[in-house]
């Protein structure tokens, strides 16, 4: 089949699948079927280069060690903005282009196939739902982020390389947005109120739970978020030696940012994924 047939016939299926589910919901709201559990049509396979770019961000946060048995990291979809792509319930340092799974953003998914599914994978698609900046989101329950989250000391940057927290980072109380919960987003309502406690910012601390993190592409969310994490260790140090600590100021975190975000983490991102492909 020659690419032009290969598009024509992508783009039929997805009008048949797309037209069959409109019907299927038309005729369950009518009452004309039985309420049985319906997927999403797909959107079609996301490009070779952000599947495998989703891959290597499992493996980079699990290797860097922003996350471990839990945590995950999502990218959105490439060709349509409603749809993203997250690995099935699985350790990210695990995860294989198999393990994807494509979800809407109501958090339904297009093709589970009796797969496990992270519960928490409302954290991105009411954050992918509220914010049409972001296009890739890490969430990570990392142990050094944890203290900024239940104290009230907040967490600002002390490293240029966490220019982008700005001049705080804001808190997720789940508390404040369920009442007494099992702490885990795991369902749209409490996904979108995390998403509105993120608001227009990089990151938001959940309290007594961990991070997440967002950004315009894979490379920005995981290097922020390995950033983050790392700015945290340095906040913690700096200020278990007891003397007043020096923060970047607003006007120097804003110029870093103004010349270029840690150069769009193209250098780090090369490494990072070279580290992990190589294993
Ligand atoms: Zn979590």
């Amino acid at each position: 089949m020659n690419p032009h047939s290969a598009r024509t016939a992508v783009r039929r299926r997805d009008f048949l699948a797309g037209s069959l589910c409109a019907f299927s919901w038309t005729m369950l709201e009518a009452g004309g079927l039985p309420a049985i559990a319906q997927s999403p049509p797909s959107a079609g396979p996301g490009s070779p280069r952000l599947i495998e770019d989703l891959v290597a961000a499992n493996r980079i946060l699990a290797d860097q060690g922003i996350v471990d048995a839990f945590g995950h990291v999502s990218a959105r979809h490439d060709t349509n903005p409603n749809r993203y792509f997250l690995s099935r319930s699985l350790a990210p340092g695990l995860v294989t282009t198999q393990d994807l799974i494509e979800y809407d953003l109501d958090s339904n998914a297009v093709n589970a196939s009796g797969r496990a599914q992270y519960s928490e994978r409302f954290i991105h698609g009411e954050i992918y739902k509220a914010r049409a900046d972001v296009r890739a989101v890490v969430h990570a329950h990392a142990p050094a982020v944890v203290p900024f989250g239940v104290s009230t000391v907040p967490l600002r940057p002390v490293s240029h390389m966490a220019a982008f927290i700005g001049d705080r980072v804001p808190i997720f109380d789940i508390r404040t947005a369920a009442g007494m919960t099992d702490m885990l987003v795991k369902d749209a309502a409490r996904g979108h109120a995390l998403a509105a406690a993120l608001a227009d910012r990089p990151a938001v601390l959940m309290r007594g739970h961990g991070m997440t993190v967002v950004g315009p592409a894979l490379p920005f969310a995981v290097g922020r978020a390995i950033y983050l994490e790392a700015n945290a260790r340095i906040q913690l140090q700096a200020m278990a030696l007891g003397g007043p600590v020096t923060y970047l100021d607003p006007a120097e975190a804003k110029a870093v940012m103004d010349s270029g975000e840690n150069r769009s983490y193209e250098r780090a991102w090369e490494l990072w994924k070279q580290k992990v492909q190589a294993k």
